[in-house]
């Protein structure tokens, strides 16, 4: 993983490949002005927003239905994608490889969340009951 800015989508795959079909709808319509480091989080942000409203005021058994109403389906579907369309554009210009971050954060939780001390509950990793840890 790298910090270096980058006008190269970083990652490999898919992602880059995603990453690629951004930079040139981007660039159709001059776009990058626009497309700093703080756009890019805030908008990600919006677009995660946007996803939430469809489950406001649901309980976790009604949010399943949602998903399967065909009318809310689509729309659910396009903030999921703009929502990776702006992490991905982020992760382009902050050169940053998302599969590689992902598996990088996925390899710490493991670390953080022992299956021994996290299973069937939801605690923070630092409210997790460690056998060398002490109390007070
Ligand atoms: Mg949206």
């Amino acid at each position: 993983m790298s910090n270096t800015p980058s006008s190269t989508p970083a990652g490999s795959g898919e992602f880059r490949a995603l990453a690629e079909a951004i930079h040139a709808f981007v660039a159709e319509r001059e776009w990058q002005p626009f497309h700093d480091p703080k756009n890019l989080a805030m908008a990600v942000a919006v677009e995660a927003a946007e996803l939430m409203e469809h489950f406001r005021w649901c309980s976790s058994e009604q949010s399943r239905a949602v998903l399967a109403d065909p009318r809310a389906r689509p729309e659910i579907e396009h903030e999921v994608a703009d929502v990776l369309i702006l992490l991905i554009e982020f992760c382009s210009i902050a050169g940053i490889d998302p599969a590689a971050a992902v598996r990088a954060k996925l390899q710490l939780n493991a670390q953080r969340y022992p299956v021994a001390l996290s299973k069937g509950h939801s605690r923070k990793y630092n409210d997790l009951q460690r056998p060398d840890s002490t109390t007070g």
